[in-house]
């Protein structure tokens, strides 16, 4: 059966709505409302020109939902840029922070009905925007989707989405996946699987990385810990947000995939700041230096990212400074239980202790350089 179409306009002269059987559509033409109207015949969807004396070159739906098997001509050149169908699973998100709302705009640019949820109501207002459906809990979002997708903080904040009050559990139904893609550990990944497992709701750990530049351009690393069956079921919707999606293995694989990775990137972040602290006291032009840093054996993904925003004083974040101390925190558990030396992450999670101390939780992690200028006396600018 076709869905039910309510239509509505909207101020950039969007018509938008889904679309069931011999609806009208109206859209703004400069200054004048214009009508369509759509036939449904077999498994084709005509878009008809109300008044087909008037040619129109391009008009452009927000999106259609299209009934299973449907495919679409039309008398006049319409761009569609969301073609919804029946087809895909409805995918939830939790989460629309830094990350959360570039991914979910992602999965809705490639056709699939997205519901949204976030703990503050302004992130979700610009999803709702674009065209998703808001939801007012965890919960809601769960009984409308087929697949959940979190992107919230740290592990408490994941126990509370997925298995707290109001929370994806509560609306657990045959069929149901949730993805966690935030960072935490891999003990979380497998405590909560296995609650979710007994209610029948099957479950990936699935983080990224990429920054927030990946997540605007859909061009994510996603690594992979689960059942093998359930990862390939949700390739697709990863594709939607990222190029390279590797499965690494059981449950709990992909952050400690993710943690090996934040290793190297503190790493990355520390010596970013070092080169550049020494560059500066030896008075060099520091965009010079960076050219040679990021085109030879040193360069990293953080000397071309973050160096030019420390010379240029942009302490903004892509990646919170609170959010990479978190991951160093489940480094250094995973030391302790593996018994391992690994002094440099050691070295790195004090420093971003005092980058805490100093109150700079909520800036990118570049705001390392400032914990270095203040113990050697000088700026990097
Ligand atoms: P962010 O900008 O701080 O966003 C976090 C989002 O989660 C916010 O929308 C927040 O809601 C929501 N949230 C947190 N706790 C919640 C709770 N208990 N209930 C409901 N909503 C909650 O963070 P982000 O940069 O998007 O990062 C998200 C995750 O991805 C983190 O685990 C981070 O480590 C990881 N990650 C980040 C990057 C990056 O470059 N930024 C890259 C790779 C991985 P409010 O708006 O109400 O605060």
């Amino acid at each position: 059966m076709f869905r039910s179409f309510r239509p509505s306009l909207r101020e950039s002269d969007l018509a938008y709505g889904i679309c069931s059987s011999h609806d009208i559509f109206t859209s703004k033409i400069g200054n004048s409302l214009e009508k369509f109207s759509l036939t449904f015949a077999k498994n084709w969807v005509f878009l008809n020109h109300w008044a087909k004396n008037v040619c129109i070159k391009e008009r452009r739906f927000d999106f259609l939902l299209f009934p299973r098997g449907a495919q679409c001509i039309s008398d006049v050149s319409f761009q569609m840029s969301r073609i919804m169908t029946e087809d895909f699973p409805r995918v939830g998100f939790i989460g629309l922070g830094l990350m959360g709302r570039p991914m979910a705009s992602n999965i809705m640019r490639k056709g699939h009905r997205v519901t949204v949820f976030n703990r503050s109501k302004g992130a979700i207002d610009e999803l709702v925007a674009k065209g998703a459906n808001s939801a007012s809990s965890p919960m809601e979002v769960a009984k409308e989707s087929d697949i959940v997708i979190d992107m919230v903080t740290d592990a408490p904040d994941v126990q509370d989405v997925i298995l707290g009050k109001g929370g994806v559990i509560e609306a657990s139904h045959k069929g149901l996946i949730v993805l966690d893609m935030s960072t935490n550990s891999p003990d979380v990944a497998t405590a909560v699987s296995s609650v979710l497992i007994k209610k029948g709701v099957e479950f990936l750990d699935a983080p990224v990385t990429g920054g927030d530049k990946g997540a605007r351009e859909g061009t994510l690393t996603i690594m992979v810990g689960g059942k093998k069956e359930v990862f390939e079921k949700c390739l697709p919707i990863f594709q939607c947000m990222g190029k390279e999606i590797v499965y690494m293995g059981d449950t709990g694989s992909g952050q400690a995939t993710k943690l090996c990775n934040q290793v190297a990137v503190s790493l990355h972040t520390l010596a970013t700041c070092e080169s550049l602290l020494l560059g500066k006291a030896t008075g060099l032009k520091l965009d010079s230096l960076l050219k040679v840093l990021t085109s030879g054996a040193a360069s990293s993904w953080n000397l071309a990212n973050l160096g030019p925003k420390i010379f240029s004083r942009d302490f903004e974040p892509g990646f919170k400074a609170a959010h990479l101390h978190k991951d160093l925190k489940y480094v250094m558990r995973l030391t302790e239980t593996h018994k391992l030396a690994l002094p440099g992450s050691g070295i790195v999670y004090q420093l971003f202790n005092s980058v805490l101390a100093e109150n700079y939780g909520e800036k990118g992690t570049q705001v390392l350089a400032r914990i270095l200028e203040k113990l050697s006396e000088r700026e990097i600018k």
